[in-house]
């Protein structure tokens, strides 16, 4: 039996044991040629049920509707986004970039003030030499902050809904299954998909989509693929919850996400996002530990934004990992790979890249088919277009922990966005604005690393650092 199953359709996954399936077990290549393609009444197992997941599985069946076509989409995803603290949680600062917000608006998903935790409208960017506010280019307060979850551990203010669990919901709205399941493992009977949570047969699949990102404690083992499914490159991070009250909150963060690159060992940069009655730390670097974050928390400019400079305790913590290198091959006959178990983008907008791989895997499925061969030539670009990207990515945030590093080019950085900040008649101001999308997901690091060698800001910036370095002085 499948437990704790919200259905708004009839049919249901298969049921029962297992019995002796091993001896039925073929891999899809030896299996009956059957048609690769998605018909009516054909079943998609979505494995994971964040962002990436109920994105296919919204995405599929309203594609599906429009064409006049009757497909069966289950979504296996054992958390209760509802409940506090991080069992229910999948880890992250929870900044919904404004280009996502808006993408999901024009898309009809309007994110309810139930699920907003705040407005954001600016970056106030902490450097060791000094600090810059960056605000929206567009002047809008339109980047959300949520809670993936049901948000932190001691949660005392409940009147929230969490955006995971909101994605789902609306999945479940369009007519998808949503089954509280771990699957663990895949097999392929008759060259189709069949998933299993232990012993127990969940269902035979025309398509799997693997969205169970790179935080679960059950990777499920694919049997019988031509492939070993490599989980992606990662790296630990660390994220914890403060709770302030929330008049401290509005006073002293307003609608300001506090970005830092100061010289904190292994610390790329750190962000502390304002929500309702807490704010959230998140800390990218390498080898990020628990003393990371203690060190991180001592520096003066970040006890600074708690009162009297005294932080009591934390709230909630955790140490979750994050994807930093696609699997070179996210696909095979009947499997595709998307969200962070597949590819996503680097440090930023984890929520923006779920959601354009898992709408590729949708028009692939929907208009193609869902073999290897669809996969390579219609899923593949846009995986690989997000690899490439983020290329100029790691180039780019380089370069930014020089800026960190090096005491001349901070202050020249520094001195270059004041000049933009104070000046009225530059509409362009092309170092903030490539600051503020270098942390938010409204850019491709591609078209922001062609911006960034403009001749105009490297004159600009050459000058000032070649002054800074021989004035000896770094002060602004
Ligand atoms: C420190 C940190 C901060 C971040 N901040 C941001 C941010 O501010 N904004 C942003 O856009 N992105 C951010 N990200 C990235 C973002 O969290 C991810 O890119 C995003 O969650 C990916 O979505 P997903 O659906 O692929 O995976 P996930 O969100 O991880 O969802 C996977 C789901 O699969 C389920 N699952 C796992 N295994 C199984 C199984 N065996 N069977 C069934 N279900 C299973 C899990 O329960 C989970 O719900 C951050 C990441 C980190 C680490």
């Amino acid at each position: 039996m499948i437990p704790a199953m919200r259905s708004s359709r009839g049919t249901k996954p298969d049921q029962g044991s297992t019995g002796d399936f091993r001896s039925l077990i073929t891999t899809p290549d030896a299996g009956q040629k059957a048609s690769l393609s998605l018909s009516d009444g054909s079943r998609i197992a979505v494995i994971g049920g964040g962002p990436a997941g109920s994105f296919f599985g919204y995405f599929t069946l309203m594609m599906a509707q429009m064409l006049g076509r009757d497909l069966d989409v289950t979504i296996f995803e054992p958390k209760d986004f509802l409940t506090p603290g991080p069992g229910s949680c999948n880890r992250c600062g929870g900044v919904i970039s404004e280009l996502m917000v808006q993408t999901l608006a024009v898309e009809g998903i309007n994110i309810p003030s139930s699920v907003i935790q705040r407005g954001l409208s600016s970056y106030e960017l902490y450097t060791e030499l000094g600090d810059v506010s960056i605000e929206t280019p567009t002047k809008e307060k339109t980047i959300a902050s949520v809670y993936r979850g049901g948000g932190p551990q001691d949660l005392v203010i409940s009147d929230k809904d969490s955006f995971d669990a909101f994605l789902l919901r609306r999945a479940v709205e369009k007519g998808a299954r949503h089954c509280a399941r771990y699957v663990d493992r895949i097999a392929f009977e008759e060259g189709k998909p069949v998933l299993f949570s232990g012993e127990e047969r969940l269902m035979q699949a025309d398509l799997v989509v693997g969205a169970f990102g790179v935080n679960t404690w059950k990777v499920p083992q694919f049997e019988g693929l031509p492939f070993r499914y490599h989980r992606p490159r990662m790296t630990r991070t660390a994220i914890a919850e403060i709770a302030l009250d929330p008049d401290y909150i509005t006073e002293r963060y307003g609608n300001s996400v506090q970005l830092f690159l100061l010289p904190v060992k292994n610390v790329l940069f750190a962000a502390i996002i304002p929500k309702r009655s807490y704010v959230t730390l998140c800390i990218l670097g390498k080898a990020i530990n628990r003393s990371t974050v203690d060190v991180f928390l001592a520096h003066p400019k970040v006890r600074a934004l708690f009162p009297e400079g005294r932080l009591d305790r934390l709230a909630c913590m955790c140490l979750p990992m994050m994807n930093v290198g696609a699997p070179r091959r996210p696909y095979a006959d009947r499997i595709v790979f998307i969200g962070d178990s597949g590819s996503t983008r680097l440090y930023k907008d984890g929520i923006g890249g779920a959601y354009f791989m898992a709408k590729s895997a949708v028009k692939t499925v929907i208009m193609n088919g869902v073999s290897r061969k669809d996969f390579a030539g219609n899923f593949m670009p846009d995986y690989r277009s997000i690899r490439v990207d983020n290329r100029f990515g790691r180039f780019l945030f380089w370069v930014t922990s020089m800026f960190r590093k090096f005491g001349f080019l901070n202050a020249a950085m520094l001195e270059v966005v004041d000049k933009e900040q104070a000046d009225p008649s530059d509409g362009r101001k092309i170092l903030s604005a490539i600051l503020w999308d270098m942390f938010t997901g409204n850019e491709r690091y591609r078209s922001i690393f062609f911006r960034a060698i403009a001749p105009e800001l490297v004159i600009k910036m050459t000058w000032s650092a070649v002054r800074h370095f021989f004035g000896g002085s770094h002060d602004r």
